[in-house]
């Protein structure tokens, strides 16, 4: 039973009447999946560029292209990317990048869940940082002028060899000021930290903790070359994880987060795409089934991470990363209504061999094909397929043909 934007009763028999039954026979309900990670509006730079190396991708082709991104090409990709989670079962996703006013303007059509950051990099320029913090601010402001509780502000500090020490101390006591979250890329390739060591003499979270940058407000994307002593740095500050582990792969980072030692050391892990240009889709699905796999594979041990901690990951451990699991993550009465329900008339999830074992049909098998309903904050965004608060063929179109003209210009 939900009434307004919470759950309030669960069972078999309920009590009172409802304005609008939803028939579950045959469905699985999963609490709404949570993307951690991602940069909604570059689903725009989906397949533009692929199969390059890092600094050529980000240079040559990512670089100048969003330099063209208009406040209208960020609200069309976020229109698109809405309509990508919604589709597929996210329900709530942290954000990082440009024109965010437009993206907020997107969200709050949409009905989806989101914290919005505007990516701050001052490039070690003293100006360049006070601008930045104050273009920050004013978002911060925007939000809390929208008064929509679905919508929250992040700070986005990009990382720290694009931000200087002044913005991710300032960053950092922003957030723990107006108790937000602190949104920020660390150690995600090799050379990251073989220029910290380098430069500062120190590795990434040494030189964080060093400035005093680190927090329980923050929550730190990637995380793939870490050693063991900077993940106990990280889980004294508690720090959270973004785990991205299909990004990670197609970017060839190299490693793999270190999970299994986050997780002894009791660090928060949420899961998330990252952009879509460097995914190249915003299915978590997909993201939950590679995590497990590249685990299982990294470690040449099949118990790892199993089908449910991985579930949980994409769920109710996402929801801890970002501080919010006593709303969402789960299917509770008194949360928040953010649910999705999956046809199991595909046979993709058949035949099922038990309860136990749908579980693991929704992480190794499952796909957004069978995502059928996904409700947040009590509205139902999408119906038996259909998406109910975005019109799909006109926002395909025009994304489509905003993306086109971005990629001709070049
Ligand atoms: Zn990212």
């Amino acid at each position: 039973m939900i009434r307004g934007d919470k759950i309030t009763e669960i069972g078999t028999s309920l009590r009172g009447n409802a304005d609008e039954v939803i028939d579950g026979t045959g469905k699985i309900a999963l609490p709404g999946l949570i993307n951690t990670h991602t940069h909604l509006s570059m689903v725009l730079l989906r397949g533009y560029a692929d199969d390059m190396r890092l600094q050529d991708w980000l240079q040559k082709k990512i670089w100048p292209l969003e330099a063209r991104l208009t406040p209208e090409a960020c609200y069309q990709g976020a229109l698109l990317g809405s309509a990508e989670m919604i589709l597929s079962g996210t329900t709530t996703f942290m954000d990082m990048y440009f024109n965010m006013q437009d993206v907020a303007r997107a969200v709050n059509q949409t009905g989806l869940r989101a914290f919005l950051s505007y990516g701050i990099i001052d490039l070690f320029d003293s100006a360049k940082a006070k601008a930045e913090q104050h273009r920050s601010q004013e978002f911060f402001q925007y939000i809390q002028s929208l008064g929509n509780a679905r919508i929250q502000f992040a700070l986005g500090p990009h990382a720290p060899y694009t931000c200087s020490p002044e913005t991710l101390v300032w960053a950092k006591e922003f957030a723990e000021r107006n108790h937000i979250i602190d949104h920020i890329h660390i150690a995600e390739t090799r050379k990251e930290q073989a220029d910290f060591q380098k430069q500062k003499g120190a590795r990434v979270i040494e030189y964080l903790n060093k400035l005093g940058a680190l927090s329980n407000r923050m929550l730190a994307a990637h995380c793939v070359w870490l050693t063991k002593s900077e993940i106990t740095t990280m889980a004294k500050e508690g720090v959270s994880v973004a785990h991205c582990p299909v990004s990670n792969m197609k970017l060839a980072s190299g490693g793999v987060a270190p999970l299994p030692e986050m997780f002894e050391a009791g660090i928060a892990v949420g899961l998330g795409t990252d952009g879509a240009a460097s995914n190249n889709s915003l299915d978590m699905f997909e993201t939950m089934k590679t995590c497990a796999l590249i685990h299982k594979a990294h470690r040449w041990d099949a118990t790892v991470l199993n089908a449910q901690k991985t579930l949980d990951l994409a769920t109710i451990e996402g929801a801890r990363s970002i501080g919010i699991q006593d709303e969402v993550g789960s299917i509770e009465a008194g949360k928040k209504a953010d649910i999705i329900l999956l046809n199991t008339d595909l046979p993709n999830l058949n035949p099922i061999h038990g309860e136990s074992t749908v579980v693991s049909n929704l992480v190794y098998s499952a796909s957004p094909a069978n995502v059928d309903t996904t409700i947040v904050d009590g509205h139902v965004l999408m119906a038996n397929r259909q998406l109910q608060t975005i019109d799909l063929k006109k926002t395909v179109e025009d994304a489509s043909r905003i993306a086109t003209q971005m990629t001709h210009a070049t």
